[in-house]
């Protein structure tokens, strides 16, 4: 188990310690209030072990990307969590894409959905958190964000501009969804800041239409375009936990 003072707890503790100091200039620069964007520390691939870690050095909220590991490690985490304080619970965000088989599982841990792209995904999802609503597994409709895809790239998913409309109608339309913002991934060519200011303009837009504010952007690479852009919630793995593990659990 963790002990306060293990190397690997010091080790996460300066790397999160810098990106927090990324996140905060990144803020000011942008002429945001302080806490207006959220960091979801990504922990897909790493053990409990790292999320309790993390959860010493005071962040409480998480991003994970695959089932079953991630429920896994969700149950294992809580499991044994003492809050500081009531209502002091750690969140867990799913960020990666979600299959419709999986959806019931994941209605079950996750705050909310990043990437949610089809109307299938949204349906299954929907049913998930209604019976998730029901079987007390969770207490709030499950929160969505619409992946958009920024250059129509079917590999890395997302919805294209013209399909997010009617995609948005059916998350508001569903029972046990709430339709919070968009979520983007910057592709991989070209200028981190053309893709953002991209993503600032589709968010824009889609806000004037929808009660739907946040705008998940950022990662270790391109935090601070993601900030100048809007973004509400930057998603960091890499520059806090270091390289991802080669053999995946
Ligand atoms: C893995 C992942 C991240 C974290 O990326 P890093 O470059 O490691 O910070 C962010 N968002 C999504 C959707 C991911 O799958």
């Amino acid at each position: 188990m963790t002990g306060s003072s293990d190397a690997r707890t010091a080790e996460l503790g300066e790397r999160l310690a810098a990106v927090r100091r990324r996140l905060d200039a990144a803020v000011e620069a942008a002429h945001r209030p302080a806490g207006f964007c959220q960091l979801l520390v990504v922990t897909k691939f790493f053990p409990a072990d790292d999320v309790r870690r993390l959860l010493q050095l005071g962040e409480r909220a998480f991003g994970e990307s695959r089932e079953p590991e991630a429920g896994r490690k969700v149950a294992e985490v809580l499991g044994d969590w003492e809050s500081p304080e009531p209502g002091d619970v750690p969140v867990f965000d799913m960020i990666g894409s979600v299959q419709s088989k999986k959806a019931r599982s994941v209605a079950r841990w996750a705050r909310a959905v990043h990437s949610v792209d089809r109307p299938k995904v949204v349906d299954a999802l929907d049913r998930a958190a209604v019976a998730a609503l029901d079987e007390g597994e969770r207490a709030d409709p499950l929160g969505i964000l619409l992946q958009v895809s920024l250059d129509g790239d079917p590999q890395r998913g997302g919805v294209v501009e013209e399909d997010l409309p009617a995609l948005a109608e059916r998350v508001v339309e569903a029972d046990s969804l709430r339709l919070r913002g968009l979520m983007v991934i910057a592709p991989l060519d070209g200028e981190p800041g053309h893709w953002m200011a991209e993503a600032a303009r589709i968010h824009e837009a889609f806000r004037g239409r929808f009660d739907a504010a946040e705008l998940s952007a950022g990662m270790s690479g391109d935090m601070e375009e993601a900030v100048a852009a809007g973004s509400t919630c930057v998603r960091v793995g890499t520059a806090i936990m270091g390289d991802r593990p080669l053999i995946s659990q």
